[in-house]
């Protein structure tokens, strides 16, 4: 929507609105939000709420740590489940410095920038469709999420194997109240396990979506008694969640990445696109897998990439092209997961693909054979490379991209490489339940 401010004003009055939860995400992509009365809608409306950044992961240090949220009106949003008598509206904002400059630890200000470039480029928009899948768990009677699946489902099934139907349904209609545009929703391939597409958008609107998909799904089903969960292998042994980020690139003329008379029907920009995308894949992989657990996902044998490769057909590369042309020519994106910030991720595939249209990166030859039954020859003979197997190797990788670091910016990158060796020492260090099992008879 593009409301002004007496659209919110009207809108606050109409819909009997009490609170209003001010949004951002913070470096490792987790909603942040401060709720305020609606008597302070005036000076939210003239961008003088305040908080104190010092404590939001990734932001600032003590001495700096006013900042303020500029609220981005399009995204004003009342709660469906919100009680009457406890209205409640989200906006999502942007964070700025005292000094009025944005702030750069932001990542929703950080992928505003990197779009900025694209449009120097003469690209009018950066489309995403993205792929979020979640398991739901059933929750003990304290609300905790427990081991159990809530159901012995696979891809496309339905009840009684799909016990999260009427949650999912709550879901989807719920997402409808507010605004998305719903495409397909189905049962996964894992037990317990789920998918909900919503309609593609520009890269800043879905980025939104996502964390307020993240936070519908957590929310309806816990009405359910069920426990959502976007970490990306709850359980070994089945399917991880993916988050596969569909990408299309358009200009004045239409979509970029379509040309009729290409090879595949593909532009030369949809080729350089993919050589960037494909040679930042590795330092892609932290922001786009940014956890301990991403890497028990990108394992051989359960529908997720672990080689960097494309393809028109095949499935199981690190991109694919689905069928569609004309104006939904896209590539898909396989190897991200939903924990990644959806800022910081679409902000690095961007920068990924400009350099490739910039630099003219050609794509190395599409493989349509499948890459887990070649052997290291010949994986050799056809250069295709493994994505980093562990958190550490992939912040590795990341240290080595000045591509990735663009993307970021400074702060956003460096918080990040920080917080992510700490985070995999922390789990290095520890011991686990493997290793008794396997070691401690043995030895
Ligand atoms: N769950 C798979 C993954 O980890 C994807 C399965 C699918 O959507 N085909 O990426
Ligand atoms: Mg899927
Ligand atoms: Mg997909």
């Amino acid at each position: 929507h593009n409301y002004t401010k007496d659209d919110v004003r009207k809108l606050v009055k109409s819909e009997h609105v009490n609170f209003l939860r001010l949004m951002f995400s913070d470096l490792f992509g987790t909603l942040k939000n401060v709720e305020v009365p609606v008597s302070k809608l005036d000076t939210l409306l003239d961008n003088q709420i305040m908080f104190d950044g010092s404590s939001i992961e990734g932001f600032v240090r003590i001495q700096e740590s006013d900042m303020y949220l500029h609220p981005d009106l399009s995204t004003f949003e009342v709660f469906p489940w919100s009680p009457k008598d406890g209205r409640t509206a989200r906006v999502i904002c942007d964070v700025y410095k005292p000094d009025g400059e944005p702030f750069d630890g932001d990542p929703r200000n950080n992928l505003k920038r990197v779009l900025k470039d694209m449009k120097k480029e003469g690209y009018t928009s950066f489309d995403i469709g993205p792929e979020p899948e979640f398991f739901l768990f059933k929750m003990d009677e304290n609300g905790q999420p427990t081991l159990n699946l809530n159901d012995k489902g696979s891809y496309f099934d339905l009840a009684p194997n799909d016990m999260g139907e009427d949650c999912r349904r709550d879901i989807v209609l719920t997402l409808e109240k507010m605004g998305f545009d719903v495409e397909a929703a189905h049962h996964e391939v894992a037990p317990g396990q789920h998918e909900i597409d919503f309609k593609y958008s520009d890269a800043v609107n879905t980025a939104d979506n996502i964390q307020t998909f993240k936070l519908v799904v957590k929310t309806i089903a816990r009405k359910h008694g069920l426990y959502a969960t976007f970490m990306p292998k709850p359980l070994s042994g089945i399917n991880g969640s993916g988050m596969h980020i569909n990408m299309s690139l358009f200009h004045d003329k239409g979509n970029a990445f379509y040309d009729k008379n290409g090879k595949f029907e593909l532009s030369k920009d949809a080729f350089y696109f993919l050589g960037g995308i494909l040679k930042h894949a590795r330092g892609f992989t932290a922001i786009g897998d940014p956890i301990v657990n991403s890497y028990k996902r990108l394992v051989p044998g359960y529908e997720a990439p672990t080689y960097i490769a494309w393809s028109p057909s095949n499935r199981s590369p690190l991109v694919r092209v689905p069928s569609a042309r004309g104006l939904t020519t896209r590539l898909e994106l396989r190897s991200a997961d939903p924990t990644a910030n959806p800022y910081m991720a679409i902000a690095c595939v961007l920068e990924a693909g400009l350099d490739g249209l910039r630099n003219k990166i050609k794509a190395p030859k599409n493989i349509d054979a499948n890459i887990y039954q070649m052997n290291a020859q010949q994986l050799k003979e056809n250069h295709i490379y493994s994505l980093p197997d562990n958190l550490h190797n992939a912040v590795v990788a990341l240290e080595q991209d000045p591509t990735m670091k663009y993307a970021l910016g400074e702060k956003l990158y460096s918080s990040f490489i920080a917080a992510k060796h700490f985070e995999f020492n922390s789990y290095r260090t520890q011991v686990s339940e493997w290793e008794r099992e396997h070691y401690m008879k043995k030895y």
